[in-house]
């Protein structure tokens, strides 16, 4: 008897699973008398993945049978369902034709190179750590940060938002979570819904105050945010935290600013009150439109350091914006 045999088969009560992996590994071995390569192996595993499958059938909607079904009026498409009507073609034909676009296909590739081809996947997934994605995962919740799609219904991809090329770093603040079809959008380079909103990261106006800041009033910064002191600070330490794209107030800020805001609201807390240990409790605000008090019309949270004692009432704190209805 094999000894072989006996040991791959009292592996399998033995077998703790994680994943698929396992298995699928031992049965391309066993498949190959005892070898295989990398590039078997992560083909089988690609035949389980239903994930990559969603994102080709969904690929499949918005690229090759869009511009297809626009050339071939007999292309349709239900649900899942593709269909040429009027199909008559002999073996002979189905045959020569086949052969045909496959050397189409294969001109291509010798052309572009299929890691090139392949290239926009594995920039969306491939070089970022898995503990950097693992963080900004955890930051979104499990969720699209455009489209607020969960996790388990359409694969989430972690990617930059000011990509590489353009100087964007990888921090924490950089990076977003996108399902794979926001994802896919964003990286069609014709589409110039993304590119706008790409660009307009950039926009400062012209004799606003925070998008002329010198760089020596900023406290600390990431990609998207920065944080300066107050110059007529309510109490010791406050703070504000602006978006360095100029918008207006709150609503206007995009969801990875929020992050990237949330981000430096939080340090700055654990850096304040390391460093004054008076400080035991914060009111964050933010005035959105001139009728809430707001003065600097580029959106900020104000971040205020708040001391036992530093009002005689601080019961209903920010409920204070309208005189008498503060305590309740
Ligand atoms: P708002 O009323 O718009 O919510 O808040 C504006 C804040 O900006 C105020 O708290 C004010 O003290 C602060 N501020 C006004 N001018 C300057 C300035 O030139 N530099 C800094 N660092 N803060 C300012
Ligand atoms: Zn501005």
């Amino acid at each position: 008897m094999s000894k072989t045999y006996h040991k791959l088969k009292s592996y399998l009560s033995k077998m703790r699973m994680f994943h698929i992996y396992q298995p699928l590994l031992l049965i391309e071995l066993i498949k190959g008398n005892g070898k295989t390569t990398g590039n078997n192996i992560a083909k089988s595993f690609l035949s389980y993945d239903e994930t990559q499958i969603d994102y080709y059938k969904h690929i499949t909607k918005i690229m090759p049978f869009k511009v297809l079904s626009q050339h071939f009026k007999e292309l349709k498409r239900v649900k899942e369902n593709y269909t040429f009507e009027d199909f008559d073609l002999t073996e002979n034909q189905k045959e020569e034709l086949i052969d045909l676009y496959r050397k189409k296909l294969n001109q291509k590739i010798d052309k572009t190179g299929i890691k090139k081809i392949f290239g926009h996947r594995k920039l969306s997934s491939g070089v970022i750590p898995g503990s950097t994605r693992y963080k900004v995962l955890l930051r979104a919740k499990n969720r699209c940060e455009s489209c607020g799609i969960s996790n388990d219904k359409k694969q989430l991809e972690v990617d930059h938002i000011i990509p590489r090329t353009k100087g964007g770093k990888d921090e924490l603040s950089n990076f977003q979570a996108l399902c794979y079809t926001c994802n896919s959008q964003k990286s069609n380079k014709d589409d110039t819904h993304f590119k706008k909103i790409l660009d307009s990261y950039n926009h400062r106006k012209k004799g606003c105050i925070f998008c002329d800041i010198s760089k020596s009033k900023i406290v600390k910064s990431n990609e998207l945010a920065f944080v300066i002191k107050d110059n007529y600070p309510v109490t010791k330490h406050h703070c504000l935290i602006i978006p360095k794209r100029h918008c207006s107030d709150y609503f206007d800020l995009y969801q990875p600013e929020i992050n990237a805001i949330s981000q430096l609201i939080n340090e700055m807390k654990v850096e304040l009150q390391k460093k004054d240990k008076t400080i035991k409790g914060f009111n964050i605000g933010n005035n959105s439109g001139e009728v809430s008090g707001q003065t600097i019309f580029h959106c900020h949270i104000h971040l205020i350091p708040r001391r036992k004692g530093d009002t005689n009432n601080p019961r209903g704190g920010v409920r204070g914006v309208i005189k008498d209805k503060q305590n309740y």
